[in-house]
């Protein structure tokens, strides 16, 4: 695999928004994957999927990152069951269930990302994530070896997996349960349909901001409009006036923007409601400060 260097991850990311990795490269093997994992300090190795839920900082990051491709991408399915690589697109995923008329999978539509991305995430709906439907998943540890895990042993919750990030998601297999084609059809454009209308789409972001603080506080939006910051605006980014837990890139935003309009919301809602919240978004070469004044980790 060849490395580039010094490669700016604005143009990697669905933000369109992120400074510099030292060395940037696209393992299409799992035996090429295997030996930049053994060369690279344990856990220091970043994978970037699609970049739907990664803010990278305006300085970029110290680590070397990849992006999984080649026999990644792969995607197959039979009767029973669907089987993809972790470079495979999740709208892939889902177009092919629905083709398939399998059952249960209209949760993930309009998602966007890579199946490493949504098995990182556990991404999906309130109530369903992409766990719910695999039947196991295999990563790469740091030293290379393959791991094969049921979901009791990945124990995923809400945006969330225990399974440490330093190891690479490689694919999964997943549960797939023949249905009704017209209704099954009717399910996913419903949700495509809810989505679009009520979400963003015309302007890059990266989703819902804020993980949902629960009972009794509900949805996050509602705290983020209820401080003042629906349609508030930093240099180039907005929380966007149709969803308050979205923030777009208008064009010019960088890091920092987004970063001003997180810890203005938190800090706000902190002294005026008492909840601390939780981003959603992966946070990429923030300082410590930073990160602690959006309650993120690194
Ligand atoms: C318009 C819009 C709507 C969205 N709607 C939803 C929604 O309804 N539900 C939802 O859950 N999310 C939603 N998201 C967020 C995003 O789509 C999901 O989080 C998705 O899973 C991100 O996938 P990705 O490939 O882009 O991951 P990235 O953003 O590239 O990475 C996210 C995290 O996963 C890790 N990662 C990526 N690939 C691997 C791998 N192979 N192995 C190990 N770790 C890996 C990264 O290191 C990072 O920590 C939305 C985003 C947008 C922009």
């Amino acid at each position: 695999m060849r490395w580039e260097t010094d490669v700016k991850l604005a143009e990697h990311t669905r933000y369109g928004i992120g400074g510099p990795a030292p060395k940037f490269g696209r393992p299409e093997t799992r035996d090429v994957l295997a030996t930049v994992l053994r060369e690279t300090q344990p856990g220091m190795l970043r994978v970037l999927g699609w970049g739907a839920n990664v803010l990278v900082s305006d300085a970029g990051v110290s680590e070397p990152v990849v992006v999984l491709d080649g026999d990644f991408m792969h995607l197959e399915h039979g009767d029973s069951w669907i089987e993809t690589g972790a470079a495979a697109g999740l709208p892939t995923l889902v177009g092919e269930a629905r083709r398939s008329a399998f059952e249960g999978w209209s949760f993930l539509e309009a998602v966007p990302g890579s199946v490493g991305g949504g098995l990182r995430m556990n991404a999906g709906s309130t109530d369903t994530g992409l766990w719910d439907r695999v039947t196991w998943a295999e990563a790469m540890t740091p030293e290379g070896e393959t791991v094969r895990l049921t979901p009791s042993e990945a124990q995923p919750g809400y945006r969330t997996v225990a399974v440490s990030d330093a190891w690479v998601f490689l694919g999964a297999r997943f549960e797939a349960t023949p249905g009704n084609s017209t209704e099954i059809e009717k399910r996913h454009l419903r949700r495509r349909r809810m989505k679009v209308e009520t979400q963003v789409y015309d302007l890059p972001s990266c989703g819902s901001t804020w993980k949902n603080p629960g009972a009794p506080w509900g949805s996050a939006w509602r705290l983020v409009e209820r401080v003042g910051m629906r349609g508030a605006r930093r240099g180039g980014a907005q929380i966007t006036e149709r969803h308050a837990n979205f923030i777009a890139n208008l064009g010019d935003a960088c890091a920092a923007d987004v970063w001003w309009l997180m810890a203005e919301t938190r800090r706000r809602i902190h002294e005026e409601v008492g909840v601390d919240l939780e981003p959603e978004i992966r946070l990429w070469g923030f300082s410590e400060d930073e990160l602690a004044a959006i309650g993120g980790e690194g």
